[in-house]
């Protein structure tokens, strides 16, 4: 089921890609999955690229007797060939976890940087407009709260989180390049921390770690005291926000986040309570990187692209519990969550 759009956008999408052919990198993870099966209940046709690093291809198993799609398993790094027209690029392929980067530091770097070339250059060949996946991240340990799109950011390029956060920084700087001199219609989207079914058990964001830890009756992990605030997307909204700006003109970037601020700690005590869990809450050293404050201004998502979150913080949870209550047989995190 999916959550309603805002009005205006409920009616404008569906007609903005009905009939449209869109190329996702990265559809068989997370995000990418739920922006495929959007994309096609909007009457478009959707080619996903995936290497299957991070992704699996059971998020697309709603999508396996859909003529419309086609998974081709591709590794970014190297340079994209899709026959035929394509109207929209969504670029998503990169890891997306600290722990999932953390595995993987040169690959990440790679991935951003010469796997958005090659989606930039495929939407250039193209002529379609391209969305590039970028991160709340690029603010580093942001000197501006909330987090508007003027602020250049505070990023550590040695750090433990750099190869993503550099990453994505080159990233935003090559789409912008391509926007001015390759005269690609192209556009950056900062998307903030978003939860919902098909996040990984294991990948170590906080959502799917406590709720894992509930369903099992392991202790759930806060780092450090739990004060430090983290703002939470539902995947619905995350993909509608992606959707309308690639229906729009703007190259942003556009910070896609929910505004809604919580704590660790409170954020572990609701899904101890929306699991009915007797689990204890356990605290855990603080990673060195962790940022202690993350919330976005949406007031140009509102402003150009009419978007704003609509689903509620318990009604998201909720719904991600029961999904994980399925799978609930994928192996059990141990480390603190962030
Ligand atoms: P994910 O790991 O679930 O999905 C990423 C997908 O990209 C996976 O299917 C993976 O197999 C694929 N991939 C990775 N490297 C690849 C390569 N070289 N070639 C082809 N495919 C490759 O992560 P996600 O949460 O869905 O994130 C999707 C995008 O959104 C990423 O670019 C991420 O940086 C961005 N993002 C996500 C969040 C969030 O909260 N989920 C927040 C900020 C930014």
């Amino acid at each position: 089921m999916v959550s309603n759009p805002s009005p205006r956008l409920e009616d404008a999408l569906p007609a903005a890609f009905s009939g449209s052919r869109v190329v996702v990198t990265g559809a068989a993870g997370f995000l990418g999955s739920h922006l495929c099966e959007r994309l096609i209940a909007y009457g478009a046709s959707a080619v996903g690229l995936d290497d299957l690093s991070t992704g699996r291809t059971r998020n697309l198993v709603a999508l396996d007797e859909v003529d419309a799609f086609e998974l081709l398993p591709h590794d970014v790094t190297l340079p994209l060939a899709v026959p035929g027209e394509v109207d929209h690029v969504f670029h998503l392929a990169s890891p997306a976890s600290p722990r999932d980067y953390g595995l993987a530091p040169v690959r990440t770097l790679v991935t951003g940087s010469a796997g958005t070339l090659h989606a930039l250059t495929l939407a250039a060949q193209k002529q379609a407009r391209i969305v590039v996946a970028s991160t709340s991240e690029v603010y580093g340990d942001p000197l501006l709260h909330p987090q508007q799109e003027e602020h250049w950011g505070n990023v550590n390029p040695v750090g433990p989180r750099s190869m993503y956060d550099e990453a994505k920084r080159y990233a935003e700087a090559l789409t912008v390049a391509f926007a001015r001199t390759a005269q690609v219609s192209s556009a950056i989207v900062r998307i903030f921390n978003t939860y919902g079914p098909r996040m990984r058990p294991d990948d170590g964001r906080a959502v799917p770690t406590f709720i894992a830890q509930a369903l099992t009756d392991q202790p759930l992990t806060v780092a450090g005291d739990g004060s430090q605030t983290r703002s939470l997307c539902f995947v619905d909204d995350t993909v509608t926000g992606l959707l309308a700006l690639a229906a729009s003109q703007e190259l942003g970037p556009v910070n896609i986040g929910n505004p809604h601020e919580i704590t660790m700690l409170q954020l572990a005590e609701t899904i101890r309570r929306l699991t009915g869990s007797m689990s204890p809450i356990i605290h855990t050293e603080l990673p060195g990187d962790d940022p202690r404050r993350r919330c976005p201004d949406i007031t140009r998502a509102r402003q150009l692209l009419g978007w704003e979150p609509t689903v509620r913080l318990e009604d998201g949870l909720s719904r991600t519990i029961d999904a994980a209550r399925v799978t609930a047989s994928d192996p059990v995190p141990t480390g603190g969550a962030r």
